[in-house]
This record gives structure tokens, C-alpha cells and sequence, in this order.
């Protein structure tokens, strides 16, 4: 059975980085609904600009747009055939009971990449991305404790939760990561 995965962590937490680079390895598609709407947001799509002021303010686009993005893009041939690894998706308990109406048992691992609020604040501010305000950045924080923290609990209540520290170094990080893969891969 292919991998399905998800990455959570709080922004800043390297997720994004090491999403890419796991997908890269197990040959897992990639999904970051991060890079999905700023992508529609670079086309200019109606989608794409009203959800541009909603990223650049820190907070979350709604429920109802973001899971139907999702939906459409774990339903395409690529994603059946090689799995999938979600980065920035779920947020909110809506999204997550929305994700696994689609996939059920197909989601078999949830990763908490751990870092503490001091530390991706600091590396947060040296990123410099455009939507990385401190206004935004302490707008984001703050909605991952209250959206996105409970879902922490809600996944390892479901047995499928793995905690990985995301201090270190990138290939520190990566090492561990590939660990927790691997040991559902082998289940
Ligand atoms: P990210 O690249 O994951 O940090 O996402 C950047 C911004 O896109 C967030 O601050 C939100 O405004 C928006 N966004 C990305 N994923 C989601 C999601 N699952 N639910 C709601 N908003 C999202």
C-alpha cells in the first residue's frame, strides 16, 4: 500500500523542507496547500487573490475552500498510485475529519515535527518570505495553538501519531524523520 502521511508542526518548524525532501526519498507526492495557493495566487485566479490577503494577514482561508482543493488533488492518478505526504493540511478539526472522510485507512502516519515557539519565531523572522510579518507571524501562532494544537490529540488518540524533534540540523531532522517513515513502512 502506498504511504499516506501527514506533517505537523508549527510554521517555521522546517516542515516544509523536510516534507519535500521525505517525499523526494519514498516517492510520495507531495502535497503543501501552502504552495498550492500561493501558486493560485501567482496565477491571479479569483481563488488565488482572495486567498492572498487571507495568507497575508496569518490567518487561515476557510474550511470549506481549502478541503475541496485538497479533495480534488488526493483524487488524481499520481497520488493513487505513489501516496501521499500533506504539509499544511489539516489545520483545524473540520479539515482533519474532512481528510479522513476521504482516505480513511490510507492515512497511516501523523508526524508532530516538534519545535518550540522561541525557536521558529527566530527562524521564522530570518526567512524574510513576504507574508512573514510579525504581525502575521503572531497571528499564525496563535491559530495553530487554538486550530491546529488539538489536533495533536485527535491523531494520537486514533494510534497514529509519531512526535519527532525538529531541533538540529536539517539532516539531523531528516534522519529521525526517515526513522518514523520507516517504521510504518514496514508495518
Ligand atoms: P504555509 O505555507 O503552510 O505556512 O501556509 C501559508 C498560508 O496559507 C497560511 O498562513 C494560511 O493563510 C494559508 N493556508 C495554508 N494551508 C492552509 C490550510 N490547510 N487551511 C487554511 N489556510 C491554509
Amino acid at each position: 500500500m502506498p504511504i499516506g502521511m501527514i506533517i505537523l508542526g508549527r510554521q517555521g518548524s522546517g516542515k516544509g523542507t523536510q516534507a519535500l525532501r521525505i517525499a523526494e526519498s519514498f516517492g510520495v507526492i507531495h502535497i503543501s496547500t501552502g504552495d498550492m495557493l500561493r501558486a493560485a495566487a501567482a496565477d491571479g485566479t479569483e481563488l488565488g487573490l482572495k486567498a492572498k490577503s487571507i495568507m497575508d494577514s496569518g490567518d487561515l482561508v476557510p474550511d470549506s475552500v481549502i478541503n475541496g482543493i485538497v479533495k480534488e488533488r488526493l483524487l488524481k492518478e499520481d497520488v493513487l498510485r505513489g501516496g501521499f505526504l500533506l504539509d499544511g493540511f489539516p489545520r483545524t478539526v473540520g479539515q482533519a475529519e474532512a481528510l479522513l472522510s476521504y482516505v480513511d485507512e490510507d492515512l497511516q502516519l501523523a508526524v508532530h515535527l516538534y519545535v518550540s515557539i522561541e525557536e521558529v519565531t527566530a527562524r521564522m523572522l530570518a526567512r524574510g518570505r513576504d507574508d512573514d510579518t510579525a504581525e502575521a507571524i503572531t497571528r499564525r501562532l496563535e491559530l495553530y495553538e487554538t486550530e491546529t494544537a488539538p489536533l495533536l490529540d485527535w491523531f494520537t488518540e486514533r494510534g497514529i501519531l509519531t512526535i519527532v524533534d525538529g531541533g538540529g540540523t536539517e539532516s539531523e531532522v531528516f534522519d529521525r524523520l526517515v526513522d518514523a517513515v520507516e517504521e510504518i513502512s514496514e508495518k
